[in-house]
């Protein structure tokens, strides 16, 4: 494990997680190489090394700076982006474009033509009016891309309701409809724009159970087979999506990815076998599987408000906007008090963040030591959708990322200035007083 508990201090990947706060400030992300390596080694170890054919595509959105698309490219990983601005940060980080993947259910023209210029390994598109947009901007470059579908399997996940994504009223993918999905792709299959590799869907986020993946998976392969049948056209590749879960609390069961793609790998085989067909090469997408538990939250501990039969406030010096999970969809956290990681936890408090929202809570009746200012508090696993979901909000800057490893500490993502902040802010010349 990465977090252990020395000299009564909390160490993460070999650093003293109190000198992390000293030396950088808070609040502060801190990101476990090691972590981050072990779970792409997971990958490798029981899919891409276990099944041929398959890539792996990390979810840059769960976690993306320049530093993080060089461990993917190092660790074999290609890299799904979902907007103009994380293909920017690929591009500038020399990821190799062809194992690059773009996602999202609304990419701008700017977009598209970012990802034909670039030459990124496929574009997985969200309907019919995508299609023409990015038929329209080859046509004029003179280029052809990889595209898949993104389906909408109507199927519904155990999760919750805002990451959900596989249910037929999503804004997520082209839903099923014989008149949607049938001239989409007869589209696709014509075009000499695109070349259509297959099927995408993605059902999900934080599951901790295969039925859904399993369910949307019977879906997509009758797809095959109809696309097969129709058009006489074999779709070389087939995108099962991510959307495996990871333990933020003790209230989480996490599966190995085995649990998830061993029975759908299965089905696959299978399936490819009766309707004789070359199995079609497998990708996933796993976003916050490989960095969430790679990532704690360091903050300095300030006002605290002891109010009598009701709560006592510990306030830190971030919040939601570090940290928007607990707000949007009631995420839930465990901690610790860095300093005194082995004190007997004799107090429940209540975590908030700095920012005026009443909402703005990060641990609800965390079970802790007696908390005092100036104290440092982790919060664990936050390692995917945090920076990533970060906001400005009370012009708050975003804080600092380091990456550790065996004790060394390095800087990845400098803390926001103040000036940072104001630098795209104007006063027009009919304000200047
Ligand atoms: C968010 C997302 C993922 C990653 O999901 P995780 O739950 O972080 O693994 C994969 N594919 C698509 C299309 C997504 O939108």
């Amino acid at each position: 494990m990465e977090k252990i508990i020395k000299n009564n201090t909390l160490y993460f990947d070999g650093c003293d997680t109190v000198e992390l706060a000293k030396r950088y400030g808070t609040p502060l992300y801190v990101m476990s190489e090691t972590a981050i390596v072990e779970k792409c080694k997971e990958v490798r170890d029981t899919f891409l090394n276990k099944y041929e054919r398959t890539r792996a595509a990390y979810a840059a959105k769960a976690f993306l700076t320049l530093s993080m698309c060089k461990i993917i490219e190092r660790e074999g990983l290609c890299l799904d982006v979902v907007s103009g601005g994380e293909l920017y940060t690929a591009i500038k980080a020399n990821f190799p474009a062809e194992k690059i993947e773009f996602n999202g259910n609304n990419k701008s023209q700017g977009e598209i033509e970012l990802a034909v210029d670039y030459q990124i390994g496929r574009i997985i598109v969200d309907g019919l009016d995508e299609l023409k947009l990015i038929e329209s901007i080859c046509e004029e470059k003179g280029k052809t891309i990889n595209i898949l579908y993104r389906i909408t399997p109507g199927v519904k996940s155990d999760s919750h309701d805002y990451i959900v994504t596989g249910k037929k009223d999503s804004k997520f993918g082209i839903p099923l409809d014989d008149e949607v999905i049938y001239p989409a792709i007869e589209q696709a299959i014509k075009s000499p724009y695109v070349n259509f590799m297959g099927f995408h869907f993605h059902v999900g986020s934080q599951l901790h159970n295969n039925e859904s993946h399993l369910k949307a998976l019977d879906i997509a392969l009758k797809l095959i087979r109809e696309t097969k049948e129709k058009y006489n056209y074999v779709t070389p590749e087939l995108n099962i999506g991510g959307g495996f879960g990871v333990n933020y609390t003790e209230e989480d069961s996490k599966k190995p990815y085995a649990y998830f793609l061993d029975p759908m790998m299965e089905k696959i085989n299978n399936f490819s076998k009766e309707i004789n067909i070359t199995r079609p090469e497998v990708v996933i997408e796993p976003g916050r599987s490989i960095v969430a538990e790679a990532g704690l939250t360091l903050y300095t501990v300030g006002t605290i408000k002891d109010i009598k039969g009701i709560r006592k406030y510990v306030s830190v010096d971030g919040g939601m906007t570090d940290n928007i999970r607990p707000a949007l969809y009631q995420a839930k956290y465990e901690g610790l008090a860095a300093n005194k990681a082995n004190d007997t936890k004799t107090d429940v408090v209540t975590i908030c963040g700095k920012c005026c929202e009443s909402g703005d809570i990060l641990i609800r009746d965390a079970k802790v030591t007696e908390l005092k200012r100036g104290d440092i508090f982790a919060v664990f696993t936050t390692g995917a959708y945090g920076y990533t979901m970060a906001s400005n909000y009370n012009k708050n800057p975003l804080p600092a990322t380091v990456l550790v490893k065996e004790g060394k500490s390095e800087l990845i993502v400098k803390r926001q200035s103040y000036d940072h902040m104001i630098e795209n802010e104007i006063i027009p010349e009919s304000l200047s007083l």
